[in-house]
């Protein structure tokens, strides 16, 4: 662990959680299964260093964010190769991960530098001053998942430094290595107790976080259900959360749209990072008299795909994360072929070492499958089909959740309604799961309603106080008693 600039070495409990390679199911190393003692102290530096880090320049803090990034750039081979060991995806998507990262923690250093607040008219001009300002909150906890470790951590720590606060970080069991390589490899210029990184499981370790009393915003990347969990911790002491959780995007080719190019564009969606992405295309929508068509076009791109070890040199899809997420693949797929959905390839575990899943393509899939109801987290792609494009807006919100959309259309006829008419935090149009530094990123409904990116996203971190001052310390003629007055006249 990291605490206070210092690596700790084991856990106060002294327990252990193995890392392994999910292409080789090789254990690659271990971290500390750190619990409530560790988060005690971690939390404590933080909050030493509290005061410091909120009264040191915003300049400063810029810099010692652009020096971070100095640092990654030096280190980038070893921790791609690290980030790809462990957590599985194909080297271009993790060369893409770290340099997402680091673009980060670039634009919250610049943000960073402008400061916030204003000041606003007052009741007396002359001699009030009314001012709003943004100030940080002290202690952040930053719980982060295993699909993007480095991007999503950045997406927290990066604005949360910016606007002064210190921070926990609890990464995921399954990507711990490389998160603490990084932290410790790359921060280690950041004042003592700034950045801080307990190990160990969701329920020990990240729990301990949710609870401590002087943590004041969670922020958080991860399932509904752990969502749901962390609020009903946090809710007795009415800490701010920042969720963002889990999707079940939609993806809808246009009555207009190019099969082959929709297809391609689908198999990205849909299987980038072996379809372990929140915003996945996880449902697709296309028109009845395409069916066919598109369902031979997307075949014929996945089939074309390679399976392999992320570090392998024409490797497309890397393994799942962890075994036990092949179940829940599993389970959808043979949920969905009982109810009368059929299998057009893929569909099982192909015979090699590590937890691969085949890219699977279905047809006949019903709204009503968990296939197409509950977030599957994995390289599946589940066609449906529509018969009027006024259905499918309807069909899209049908999810509680609500992170992204994507439609594939020219007619912008039909592209506004569509924007206008889903209940997501992203749509795209055309180029699916194309994120802007500057745009928003989160979701409505169940997914959690927190923004990262953009200015939302060190918004978030910044607590607002309104400063009236007066300058005199005059008496009021509306203060008590309120007789006083009239008797005067
Ligand atoms: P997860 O919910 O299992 O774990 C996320 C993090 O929460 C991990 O660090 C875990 O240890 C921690 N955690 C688990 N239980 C906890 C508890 N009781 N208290 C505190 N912390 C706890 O999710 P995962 O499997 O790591 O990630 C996949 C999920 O993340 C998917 O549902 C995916 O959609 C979602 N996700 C959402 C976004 C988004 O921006 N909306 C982005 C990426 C992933």
């Amino acid at each position: 662990m990291w605490i206070a600039n210092q690596r700790i070495d084991a856990a106060a409990t002294g327990g252990w959680i193995d890392s392994e390679d999910p292409a080789t199911e090789e254990v690659i190393g271990r971290v500390p299964a750190g619990g409530a003692a560790d988060v005690e102290r971690a939390v404590a530096a933080a909050r030493d260093a509290s005061d410091g880090w909120r009264y040191t320049a915003a300049n400063d803090r810029a810099e010692l964010l652009h020096e971070a990034v100095a640092r990654s750039t030096e280190q980038h081979d070893e921790l791609v190769e690290l980030l790809t060991r462990e957590q599985g995806k194909a080297r271009p998507e993790q060369e893409e991960e770290a340099e997402w990262a680091l673009t980060s923690l670039r634009y919250y250093a610049e943000l960073g530098r402008n400061g916030s607040g204003r000041v606003i008219p007052s009741g007396e001009p002359r001699s009030q001053l009314n001012m709003v300002l943004k100030e940080p909150y002290g202690v952040v906890g930053a719980i982060v998942p295993w699909n993007y470790p480095l991007l999503l951590l950045a997406w927290k720590l990066a604005p949360a430094l910016a606007a002064g606060n210190t921070v926990v970080i609890k990464p995921s069991e399954l990507t711990s290595l490389v998160t603490l390589r990084w932290i410790e490899s790359c921060f280690d210029h950041f004042p003592p107790g700034v950045i801080n990184v307990v190990t160990g499981t969701g329920a020990e370790a990240g729990e301990a976080l949710v609870a401590h009393p002087d943590v004041r915003v969670i922020a958080m990347t991860g399932s509904v259900a752990t969502g749901q969990r962390i609020a009903s911790v946090a809710a007795p002491m009415m800490k701010h959360l920042h969720l963002e959780l889990g999707g079940k995007d939609a993806f809808v080719v246009g009555p207009d749209a190019d099969l082959e190019t929709a297809a391609d564009a689908l198999a990205y969606a849909a299987l980038l990072n072996a379809g372990q992405v929140c915003t996945s295309a996880e449902r697709v929508l296309v028109p009845a008299g395409m069916r066919d068509g598109f369902a031979e076009a997307v075949t014929a791109k996945v089939a074309d795909l390679r399976l392999g070890h992320g570090l392998d040199a024409g490797t497309d899809l890397g393994p799942m994360a962890a075994d036990r997420f092949r179940d829940k693949v599993t389970a959808h797929v043979e949920d969905a072929v009982s109810r009368g959905a059929r299998v057009v390839t893929g569909g099982g575990r192909p015979d090699r070492p590590g937890w691969f899943f085949e890219p699977t393509v279905l047809v006949d899939v019903d709204d009503d499958m968990v296939i197409a109801t509950e977030e599957t987290f994995g390289p599946t792609i589940p066609i449906s089909t529509y018969d009027r494009l006024d259905e499918v807006i309807g069909r899209v919100n049908a999810s509680t959740m609500g992170l992204g959309a994507t439609l594939r259309s020219s007619d912008p006829l039909a592209i506004k309604r569509f924007y206008e008419g889903v209940k997501v935090g992203t749509v795209w149009i055309n180029d699916p799961l194309t994120d802007n530094y500057a745009g928003p990123f989160g979701g409505m409904k169940m997914t959690g309603g927190g923004r990262e990116l953009g200015p939302e996203g060190l918004e978030t971190f910044l607590e607002t106080k309104h400063v009236h001052w007066d300058f005199s310390q005059d008496r009021k003629d509306w203060w008590f008693p309120y007789g006083a007055g009239e008797d005067d006249v």
